[in-house]
């Protein structure tokens, strides 16, 4: 058995750039790429959307297909949980029994949707793989009642597509808002407003006692009619491989600038990890976005084979809901004050200063990209440490641009 092999479990978004990142930076052995569905890394975020929303059967979104592991020389295990790391010996074993030596492994295996425990939970479909939405396309017909239990990132964008496909829908949150935590108040009020003019029945800071066969049972009684249920209640790090191997758990799996795990020759990508951000004072914190996915994998890889660099990309991510997109980039938590740009009717961007003025935040909604080339210069000033003048901040005639010379 050669153990001159990087190894990688999880063939999702991070898995499958960190095969490319492999060779990307030279390495010319053997790569095994190990995932526990049966299909080949596809992308998530058209599961929510386009692959329910539009008329034609989906098909999974592929970020590498088998012809493309072909021409990486990457060897892929499909239907393969990895179960197990020997750290002493450096290898992996699978759920089939097969033992795989590693030089290098990066553990990228995302999140896993967290489960209601309320009597009647086994009634709610939960979203994260390809099979899932094509369970929820085949229950999505005109007319049914659709009851989407959290107004997050998952809820709000079922709850959109449910309608377009004219299913009456409701969604149940139990925040006093929608997106509570990923987006200030004004970009929710935005997001709620445009649900209920498309007729989605808003339900916010209640609770609920239990799922009926026919309806969700909320807290004061009330009960909403529901055919369907879904949970989009948020997601946990897929921890397991690193947490039984005695790797270091914060929030997920940890690892330093360099993507490393405790052990030096164990590094993480994605979701499953959290990470110290140098631009946020080194604040630990784990992302689940798209981006950061691609981002981590492709420095991990290079890291991997003898690069030494640091993870610093400014964490970004969107939302597609109906016409609307919303982008919020950087750490708009961190900010203790506000700004708004408005960028065109119906679009704009509310930028967050900390207490010494820098801009660690922008949070931004509109139709179709009309904010993003200045989401996108606003991750430059956030990246810069750049302490922006308010007023010039708010200026829709000062172009951005022109303040990241500044
Ligand atoms: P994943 O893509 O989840 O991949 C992890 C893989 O590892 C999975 O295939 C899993 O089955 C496998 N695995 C787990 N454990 C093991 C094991 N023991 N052995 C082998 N394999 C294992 N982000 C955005 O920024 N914008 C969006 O609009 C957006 N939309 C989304 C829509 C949906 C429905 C979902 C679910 C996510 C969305 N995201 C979006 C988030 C984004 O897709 C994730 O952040 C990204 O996929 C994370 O990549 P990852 O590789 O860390 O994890
Ligand atoms: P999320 O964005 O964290 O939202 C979950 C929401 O449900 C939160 O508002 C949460 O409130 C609320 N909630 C939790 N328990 C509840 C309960 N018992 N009753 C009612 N509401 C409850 O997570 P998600 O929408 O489920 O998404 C899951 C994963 O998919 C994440 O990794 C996410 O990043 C990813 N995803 C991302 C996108 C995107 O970025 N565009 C799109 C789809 C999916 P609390 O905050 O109080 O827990």
């Amino acid at each position: 058995m050669s153990d001159a092999n990087m190894v990688i479990a999880g063939a999702g978004k991070a898995g499958a750039r960190a095969v490319v990142g492999l060779r990307e930076h030279g390495w010319t052995g053997p790569i095994i790429l190990v995932g526990e569905e049966a299909l080949a890394p596809y992308d998530r975020p058209p599961l929510s959307k386009s692959a329910i929303s539009e008329e034609a059967e989906p098909e999974p979104v592929y970020l590498l297909d088998e012809e493309m592991l072909k021409s990486l020389d990457a060897t892929w295990r499909s239907n393969a949980a990895a179960t197990r790391i020997n750290r002493e010996v450096k290898t992996i074993t699978l759920a089939n029994g097969e033992v795989i030596a590693y030089q290098k492994l990066l553990i990228a295996t995302g999140a896993k949707p967290r489960k209601l425990s309320i009597a009647g939970a086994e009634r709610a479909i939960m979203l994260r793989d390809f099979s899932d939405t094509l369970r929820l396309r085949r229950e999505f017909t005109p007319g049914r009642h659709v009851a989407i239990i959290g107004g997050g990132f998952i809820g709000l964008e079922l709850a959109s597509t449910a309608r377009k496909r004219g299913c009456e829908v409701a969604v149940i949150e139990m925040q006093p808002r929608v997106l509570m935590r990923g987006v200030p108040q004004v970009i929710s009020d935005v997001v709620a407003s445009r649900h209920q003019e498309a007729g989605v029945h808003l339900f916010t800071g209640v609770s609920i006692d239990r799922i009926d066969s026919d309806a969700v049972v909320l807290a004061d009684g009330q009960r909403v009619r529901a055919e369907i249920v879904i949970a989009g209640i948020g997601a946990a790090p897929e921890i397991t491989l690193g947490k039984d191997a005695g790797l270091a758990i914060e929030n997920g799996i940890a690892v330093d600038s360099y993507l490393r795990t405790s052990d030096p020759d164990i590094y993480a990508s994605g979701d499953c990890c959290s990470f110290p951000h140098p631009v946020f004072g080194g604040q630990r914190m784990r992302l689940e976005a798209w981006r950061s996915a691609q981002d981590q994998a492709a420095v991990a890889a290079e890291n991997m084979v003898g690069g030494n660099r640091v993870y610093d990309a400014i964490p970004w991510f969107w939302s597609d809901q109906y016409e609307l997109t919303l982008q919020i980039a950087g750490m708009p938590s961190e900010g203790t004050q506000t700004v708004t740009r408005i960028v065109k009717d119906g679009a704009f961007i509310v930028f967050h200063l900390n207490g010494d003025g820098v801009l660690v935040g922008a949070s931004g909604i509109g139709p179709g990209n009309t904010i993003a080339r200045d989401v996108r210069l606003s991750e430059m000033l956030i990246a810069k440490r750049a302490a922006p003048d308010p007023a010039a901040l708010a200026d829709i005639t000062v172009q951005l641009k022109a303040l990241l010379k500044g």
